[in-house]
Formats: structure tokens, C-alpha cells, sequence
């Protein structure tokens, strides 16, 4: 038997040593606090959950589901768009459904992706943005996301062969890991320098809905020009805390949205339907959910930084997305400390390296961590500190 070698290009994945060491903690019977973990903590609504439960007992769900998905589904998507964003989209060129955005991501990139070709990548960034290029025979080129940048790239330092053989952009804002937000300026910006050297924009925007202190993130297709250049991959998974069902969308260019269905069309069968019955009940019916789950993540920030802050591990506050991006003591590495936390406070968090070589001297601790958790977090941390 011999593997492909794309398998070798593939860097090795960073949290198996951390995951492991959990593991064998957890396993000698050791309590370990995870804020490493970017998934809701708190259940989909139940009213979602019962829309889903009916539309599993009729048999026409049964059957396979289109590529496209529901015509319903992709109204349900444009209209969501115009109320939140007032942006509108043609339902049946301009929106596909995804099965969860990272299944889309990743294909994305064999659309554009030739052997040998560029995409450029946020560094630190979301691992699927560089696996598909990487996948598809690319090369990701790494635009680092610097703090005295407000972790925004700067298009001026990236050569201009690099650019030239360029075929992709990613960008993700609010982002993660470092929970850093973007305005439309920025966005314009990024449609410039694309238009200068003919390459398509990938924006991906699952933590719109996540935000706090009465700040609304754009949406990437708010800034001019951004429909004749690219795409906004978004998902049900972080809004209405559904992460395991499996459903997202991407919405934008109808060229980028065909060409991504003639690969899936090819690969996939679509989105089981009663799961799609469930996200059309999610998008159309009352958003409080929202609301609800922001308060709740915003306590948890405001009570989690003020600790990180008192103990030295210095962070800015973010205005959205769930996560806190916080610096490493000098003279650390971010596995070091990762470890050392793991070791001395019984408490998980991710490397930021795991996200790049950018993400050296920082680590992340997600906030979807109950309350409860939380709260004995914190405990342990002032603990560790004093001893
Ligand atoms: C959570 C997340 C996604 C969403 O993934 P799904 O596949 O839709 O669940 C996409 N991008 C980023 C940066 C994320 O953190």
C-alpha cells in the first residue's frame, strides 16, 4: 500500500501532545478544567430541537437531499441576510448550504487551487484555511496577524510575486483565535488589493452573532464591490449553538457559489433535510437566543480577563467571538506554559502556536466553559498565582 504524499504535507497536528497529557491526567482520576474547548457549552433551543424531532418522522426526509439543499433553506439564508446585514441575495445563485462552513472551506480551495499555487492565509488562523490549500496541491503563504496591528494583515507587506501568483484570500473577522473584529474600511481595503492582483476573497464570519457590549460585526458583504470579488462562509454553529448538527452556508460571488457546487455536487449528497427544516425554524423564527447567549458569554468574559489581568497574563478585551487571546510571561513558550498550567492550576487552554508560528507567546481560553466551571477556574487561578 502507498498513501499519497499530500498526507506528508500535512504538518502534524500540535494539540496531540496537550490532548494526550489531558488524557492521561483524566485518567489517574485529575479534575482538569478545559477553557480549550471552542464549542457552546449550552444546548441548541429547544424549540429548534422539537422542529427537528417532527421533520425526522416525515419519510420524504428520509430520501437524499440535494447539493443545492431546500429552495426554502436558501430563501430562509437570503432573508436572514437582508434583516441582519440588509444585504440581498439572489436565493438561487448567491447562497449554497454547506454541511457546517468547514466542509466548505475546505473545498473552496480545490475551485482555485492549482498545483504550485498561492493562497493567502491569516497566521494565526483557522487550520482549514491552509489544509485545503495544502490538500489541493497549494501553498498557503502566511499573512501575519500582529497585535500592534489590531491583528488586521497588512496587504503592503506582501510581496508582489506572492501576490501576482495568488489566487485566494482568507480573511476572518470577528476572529479567531485572537477575537480581533474588522469595519468595512478594512474589508475595502482587502477588495482593493484583491482587484490589483486578480484573486477571489474568502471571508469567514461565524461569530457575527457573537458579540458583546452592544457591538454588531459587518458583514464582509456589506463593503462595496465585495459580491464581484468573493464569498462570506457563515454558520449556524456558533449563532444558534449547533455545532453538531452539521449546517452552514456560503453566500456571495454566483461564480465562486457554482463553481463550490460543481465540487460538492461531486463529493457530497447534501444536508440530511430534517436538519435543514430545523435551520429554516432557526433563521426565521425569534432570534432572543442571541441575545440570551451574548449575556451569558459576556459575564464570563468580564469575570474571566479581570483574573488573567491580575495575574499578569495580560489580554485585550474582545468585543466578539468566544474566545480570549492572552499573552504568555516572557520566557515562555506557548506549549511551556500551556503545560505549565496544565501541570501547577489543573487547567486547559490551547497553545496559540497551534495556529501558527504567529501564534507563539500567546495562548487561547475559550468561554464556553459553564458557569460553574468557570467560577472553580478562577479559583484556580488565583490559587496558582498566590502560591
Ligand atoms: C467554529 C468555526 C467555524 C464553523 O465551523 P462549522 O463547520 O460551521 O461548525 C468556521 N470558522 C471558524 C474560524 C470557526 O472558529
Amino acid at each position: 500500500m502507498q498513501l499519497a504524499k499530500r498526507l506528508n504535507r500535512l504538518p502534524p497536528y500540535l494539540f496531540v501532545g496537550i490532548n494526550q497529557k489531558i488524557a492521561e491526567k483524566q485518567a489517574k482520576g485529575e479534575d482538569i478544567i478545559s477553557f480549550a474547548i471552542g464549542d457552546p457549552d449550552l444546548p441548541t433551543p429547544s424549540r429548534i430541537i422539537e422542529y427537528l424531532c417532527q421533520a425526522a418522522h416525515d419519510p420524504a426526509n428520509h430520501r437524499y437531499p440535494e447539493t443545492t439543499g431546500l429552495a426554502e433553506l436558501r430563501q430562509a439564508i437570503a432573508g436572514w441576510y437582508e434583516r441582519r446585514f440588509g444585504v440581498i441575495l439572489n436565493p438561487d445563485k448567491e447562497v449554497l448550504p454547506l454541511i457546517g462552513s468547514k466542509e466548505g472551506i475546505g473545498h473552496m480551495a480545490l475551485c482555485f487551487i492549482e498545483p504550485g499555487d498561492i493562497a493567502l492565509v491569516p497566521d494565526p488562523g483557522y487550520p482549514p484555511f491552509s489544509m485545503g490549500t495544502i490538500l489541493a496541491g497549494g501553498e498557503p503563504y502566511f499573512m501575519p496577524l500582529k497585535e500592534e496591528n489590531d491583528f488586521l494583515p497588512d496587504f503592503e507587506a506582501i510581496p508582489r510575486e506572492v501576490a501576482d501568483k495568488a489566487r485566494l484570500m482568507w480573511l476572518n473577522y470577528p476572529n479567531n483565535p485572537t477575537g480581533a473584529t474588522a469595519d468595512l474600511g478594512f474589508f475595502e481595503k482587502a477588495i482593493h488589493f484583491a482587484r490589483q492582483h486578480d484573486l477571489a476573497i474568502c471571508h469567514d464570519a461565524p461569530y457575527t452573532e457573537v458579540a458583546f457590549d452592544g457591538y454588531k460585526p459587518p458583514s464582509f458583504l456589506q463593503a462595496s464591490g465585495a459580491r464581484e470579488i468573493g464569498v462570506e462562509f457563515h454558520s449556524l454553529s456558533k449563532t444558534y449553538h449547533m455545532t453538531g448538527w452539521r449546517i452552514g452556508m456560503v453566500v456571495g460571488n454566483a461564480e465562486m457559489i457554482h463553481a463550490l457546487f460543481q465540487v460538492k455536487s461531486n463529493l457530497d449528497s447534501g444536508i440530511p433535510q430534517a436538519i435543514q427544516q430545523a435551520a429554516v425554524e432557526a433563521l426565521r423564527s425569534s432570534q432572543g437566543c442571541i441575545a440570551e447567549h451574548n449575556v451569558i458569554l459576556q459575564r464570563r468574559r468580564d469575570k474571566l480577563i479581570k483574573v488573567l489581568n491580575e495575574i499578569g497574563l495580560k489580554a485585550r478585551i474582545p468585543k466578539a467571538a468566544f474566545y480570549i487571546w492572552a499573552k504568555v510571561p516572557r520566557g515562555y513558550s506557548s506549549v511551556d506554559f500551556t503545560e505549565k498550567l496544565l501541570d501547577e492550576a489543573g487547567i486547559a487552554v490551547t497553545p496559540g502556536v497551534g495556529y501558527g508560528k504567529e501564534g507563539e507567546g500567546y495562548i487561547r481560553f475559550s468561554l464556553t466553559v459553564s458557569d460553574d466551571r468557570l467560577e472553580q477556574g478562577i479559583k484556580r487561578l488565583l490559587n496558582w498565582k498566590a502560591v
